[in-house]
C-alpha cells in the first residue's frame, strides 16, 4: 500500500513541476511517506527528519514534508514538534500535495488530515504514475473496518471506501498500453471490496473484469482477511487461469484464545478450513502469511500452537512481527505482560522454524517446469529474474529482450531466497 501510495506521490510531484533524484542532498523537496503500524516505524521517521535538519541548514529553499499513517496519527503536533518541517498531509489528503507544495513554496507551513467521506471517493484514488514496468501495484480500497485489537490502521486510514471499477478497470487498461503484464490489486481487506458501495461490483466480480482486459497475464492480489473468503473468490481460484497460485492470508497467531483477543472473527480450524477449500480448488497454491508473536497474555502453549499451524500450513514466507502497543487500539488496554527478552526469543524460534519451511518449499520445486515473468535482470545485475505464478523468485540466463514475457524454465537449483533455472528453447 505504501509502495503504491509512493509511486502516486512521485507522479503528482511530477505534475508539479519536480523531478525525481536518488541523492538527498541534491533535492529541493523531500517528502517522507510513513508507517505507523509498529512503534518502531514511527521512531524511524523522528530519526530521519534529524538527519534533513542539516540539509534544510544548508539548502534554505528545501522543503520537506511528512505524509502518511504518522502525519496521519500526529497531524498539527508533527509542525509544532518539528519546526523545520513544512508540510504534514494524512492518508487522505495526497491529491492535495501540489497546492501544498506551491503553499511551502511561499514559504506557508500547512497541515492537512481530514478524512473525506465515500461522496469525495474520487479525490482518494489518485492515478497511478503513467509509466510501464512489467508489474505495478493499483490501489482498489482504502482504509479497514475490521478493528482487529493490535491494529492502528482503522485510526489512520479511516473507513473502508471502495474505489470505483470503472476507474480500476481504466488504469489497469491504461498500465497494459505501457507494456504491464501483471497487476497486484491492493487494499487493507481486499475481499471486502464492493460490499459498502452501491453499483460496486463484489471482489469475485472485479476479479472477474480485470481478468477480461486483453494484455493482462497475471493477477494477484492483497491483503486478503480470512474470515472474508468467499465461495465466489475460491470459484475465481478455480475458474481463472490468469489469477495467481498464491494468496497471502495473514493468520496473526495459532492459538483460538489469542484469536478472540486480537478480534480476528475465525478460529484456527475456521483458518485451515479456509486453505483446504483453496487447495481443492488449486493444488498448487503458495500460501504466505503474518504472525504476531507476544500478544498481551500469550502463553508458551499459546505460542506453541502458532509454531504448529505454521507447520500445518507449511507457509512458503512468513512476515512475523513482535506485538508493538499502537495509540488508540483496544489491545493498548491489555497489560503488555511478555518481556522484550521472552518476545525476541520467541520471534527468533519461529524464524528459525520458518527458514527451514521456505528452504524445505524451495527445495521441492527442483526438477519442475515453471512459468516465469521474466521482471529484468536479477539483483546480481548478470541473469534474468522473475517470479513463478506462486511468487518464487528465478534466476536464470536469457535474452533481456524477453523482459515482460512468460517463459517456462526448469528449476536445477534452490536457495534460501530463490530458484534458480534453466530456460526451455522450444
Ligand atoms: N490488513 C492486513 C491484514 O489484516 O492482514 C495487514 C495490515 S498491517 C499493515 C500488516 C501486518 O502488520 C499485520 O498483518 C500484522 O501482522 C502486523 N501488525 C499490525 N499491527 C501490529 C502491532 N501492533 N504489532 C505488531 N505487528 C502488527
Ligand atoms: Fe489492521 Fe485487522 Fe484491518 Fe488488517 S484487517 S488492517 S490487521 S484492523
Amino acid at each position: 500500500m505504501n509502495v503504491s501510495d509512493s509511486e502516486k506521490i512521485v507522479s503528482l510531484l511530477q505534475g508539479a513541476g519536480y523531478l525525481p533524484t536518488q541523492d538527498s542532498s541534491q533535492a529541493d523537496l523531500i517528502i517522507l511517506n510513513t508507517c505507523s503500524v509498529r512503534a518502531k516505524a514511527e521512531q524511524k521517521v523522528y530519526g530521519c527528519l534529524g538527519r534533513y535538519k542539516g540539509l534544510k541548514n544548508r539548502n534554505r529553499r528545501l522543503i520537506l514534508g511528512v505524509g502518511g499513517c504518522v502525519a496521519q496519527q500526529e497531524g498539527e503536533r508533527l509542525l509544532e514538534k518539528v519546526p523545520y518541517l513544512d508540510i504534514v498531509f494524512g492518508t487522505h489528503n495526497l491529491h492535495m500535495l501540489p497546492e501544498l507544495v506551491r503553499a511551502a513554496e511561499r514559504g506557508e507551513r500547512r497541515t492537512e488530515v481530514a478524512f473525506l467521506d465515500n461522496e469525495k471517493r474520487l479525490d482518494l484514488f489518485p492515478a497511478a504514475a503513467a509509466e510501464g514496468g512489467v508489474s505495478r501495484f493499483v490501489t482498489i480500497m482504502q482504509g479497514c473496518d475490521n478493528f482487529c485489537s493490535y491494529c492502528i490502521v482503522p485510526h489512520v486510514r479511516g473507513r473502508e471506501i471502495s474505489r470505483s471499477s470503472a476507474e480500476i478497470v481504466n488504469e489497469i487498461r491504461k498500465m497494459v498500453d505501457k507494456g504491464v503484464r501483471e497487476v497486484t490489486l491492493v487494499g487493507q481487506n481486499v475481499n471486502s471490496y464492493g460490499l459498502k458501495s452501491s453499483g460496486e461490483p463484489d471482489f469475485a466480480a472485479l476479479l472477474r473484469r480485470v481478468a477480461d482486459i486483453p494484455g493482462i497475464e497475471r493477477i494477484r492480489f492483497t491483503t486478503s482477511h480470512p474470515k472474508d473468503i468467499s465461495a465466489p473468490l475460491i470459484d475465481c481460484f478455480a475458474e481463472l487461469p490468469k489469477l495467481c497460485s498464491h494468496i497471502h492470508l495473514p493468520a496473526q497467531a495459532g492459538s483460538d484464545a489469542v484469536l478472540a483477543r486480537m478480534n480476528r472473527g475465525y478460529t484456527r480450524s475456521e483458518y485451515l478450513g479456509k486453505i483446504a477449500l483453496l487447495k481443492a480448488v488449486r493444488p498448487d497454491i503458495q500460501i504466505t502469511g503474518d504472525i504476531i508473536v507476544g500478544f498481551p497474555g500469550e502463553s508458551e502453549e499459546d505460542f506453541s500452537q502458532t509454531l504448529s499451524l505454521m507447520e500445518e500450513v507449511r507457509y512458503g514466507d512468513l512476515f512475523s512481527f513482535v506485538y508493538s502497543v499502537r495509540p488508540e487500539t483496544k489491545a493498548a488496554e491489555f497489560p503488555d505482560d511478555i518481556s522484550q527478552q521472552e518476545k525476541q526469543e520467541r520471534l527468533d524460534r519461529l524464524l528459525a522454524l520458518q527458514r527451514a519451511l521456505t528452504l524445505e518449499r524451495n527445495k521441492s520445486f527442483v526438477g519442475s517446469r515453471q512459468q516465469v515473468l521474466v521482471e529484468g535482470f536479477s539483483k546480481r545485475g548478470d541473469q534474468l529474474s522473475g517470479r513463478t505464478s506462486g511468487n518464487r523468485v528465478v534466476n536464470f540466463a536469457g535474452d533481456p529482450t524477453l523482459t515482460g514475457s512468460i517463459v517456462e524454465v526448469t528449476i536445477t537449483r534452490a536457495f534460501q531466497n530463490s530458484l534458480f533455472g534453466e530456460i526451455i528453447i522450444f
